[in-house]
């Protein structure tokens, strides 16, 4: 026998000619179906291209509208996802009082109260709690206005919908940094990997956290309600002075490490503040410092864990593994600071952030002024 006789015995692969020809010839092979195999035709998987709006069902080309709801469909490109929409969440905190000017806050009462410190963890507790619950709502009301089907989202999309809930999120892809976070605002950059991302993304969202937090704990102690005046302070505190700002870049590094792969994470944040502080700061204040940061993450991390649970914790690892090609570098993990402050060490540091931080507000308004202008 010949190869050629082996003619005889050959047959059509019809899948696999119809797969190339749907690409060699899309508009022809539409025609060819439906003049030369019906058969194929009805088996051939069709392709669901509208939803629902209202509960996300997908349907068919020619379906018109949704048999549940009863309401018109949408075609599936005309989706919003989470990167597209811009946000302005707002979280607001109450009190007796309304200051309309920095000189209505720096009064010799306020410095009384501010030293007096009447503040308990029911206090702390209470505004993380307004804080998270205001998050949610925010997010409901997101998903509710842009028609978003939170079950189709990747978990990149999940974690930027979830940041985009506490405040807008901007997309750069220029200089050297992974992100930052000023004035309500993140910007981080697109060239990363999906998960240095969501972790750039969670490393933000925490300053922003802090910075409301403290936001909160000066409205409680001022029996006032949150303004642009009363942001501007919290910001300034938290950057003024070395000893602030290494908490607010500890606190996040940390936040953000508890939704890192070990071994993976990027420590120049903190560290870099750390070494300008040799000299200014002994070894062991530098390791306070840090643990005060420790203890804030952890009311962070809470928050955050409303919505990052441990399934899309694990989702954001599995990412990790699959971005990335490095060994992790275990060696960096010496460096971290595991120890955090009782409630009463807690509350005596969150009062030296205060009574320190307040000071230096009332004598460097013209900065504060220009903080208030961009928020
Ligand atoms: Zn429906
Ligand atoms: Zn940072």
């Amino acid at each position: 026998m010949l190869v050629k006789d082996l003619s005889s015995y050959l047959k059509e692969d019809r899948e696999k000619r119809f797969a190339i020809d749907n690409i060699l010839y899309p508009a022809e092979y539409d025609i060819y179906l439906e003049e030369h195999c019906d058969y194929y035709l009805a088996e051939a998987p069709r392709p669901k291209t509208k939803y629902c709006p209202k509960c996300f069902k997908k349907y068919f080309e020619k379906d018109l509208y949704c048999k549940d709801c009863l309401c018109s469909l949408k075609h599936i490109s005309e989706m919003k996802r989470p990167r597209e929409i811009r946000t302005n969440p707002t979280f607001t905190f109450k009190g007796k009082r309304d200051f309309e000017s920095f000189d209505e806050i720096f009064t010799e009462e306020n410095f009384i109260r501010i030293d007096d410190f009447s503040f308990s963890m029911r206090d702390f507790k209470k505004i993380t709690r307004i804080i998270k619950r205001t998050a949610l709502e925010n997010m409901e009301e997101i998903v509710k206005a842009n028609e978003i089907d939170l079950e189709s989202l990747n978990v990149q999309e999940k974690v930027l919908l979830f940041a985009k809930s506490f405040v807008d999120v901007d997309f750069k892809s220029y200089g050297p940094e992974l992100g930052h976070f000023e004035f309500n605002k993140i910007t981080v950059d697109d060239r990363q990997t999906p998960s240095l991302h969501m972790t750039t993304l969670i490393h933000e969202l925490s300053h922003f956290l802090l910075k409301e937090i403290l936001t909160g704990i000066i409205c409680r102690i001022l029996d006032c309600s949150k303004n642009t005046y009363i942001e501007s302070i919290a910001l300034y505190m938290l950057i003024y002075s070395p000893f602030t700002e290494l908490i607010d870049e500890y606190a996040a590094h940390t936040v953000e490490g508890r939704f890192t792969l070990y071994g993976y994470q990027d420590y120049s944040s903190f560290l870099n503040i750390e070494q300008s502080l040799d000299g200014e700061m002994g070894r062991d204040e530098i390791e306070i410092t840090k643990s005060i940061g420790n203890t804030f993450s952890i009311a962070i991390k809470d928050i955050l864990e409303s919505f990052i649970d441990d399934d899309l914790r694990l989702d954001i690892k599995d990412q990790f593994l699959r971005d990335t090609r490095d060994r992790p570098n275990y060696e960096m993990l010496r460096l971290e600071n595991c120890e955090k402050l009782t409630d009463n060490g807690f509350l005596k540091a969150i009062w030296l952030i205060l009574s320190e931080g307040f000071i230096a507000s009332s004598m460097n308004v013209e900065k504060l002024i220009e903080y208030e202008e961009k928020i």
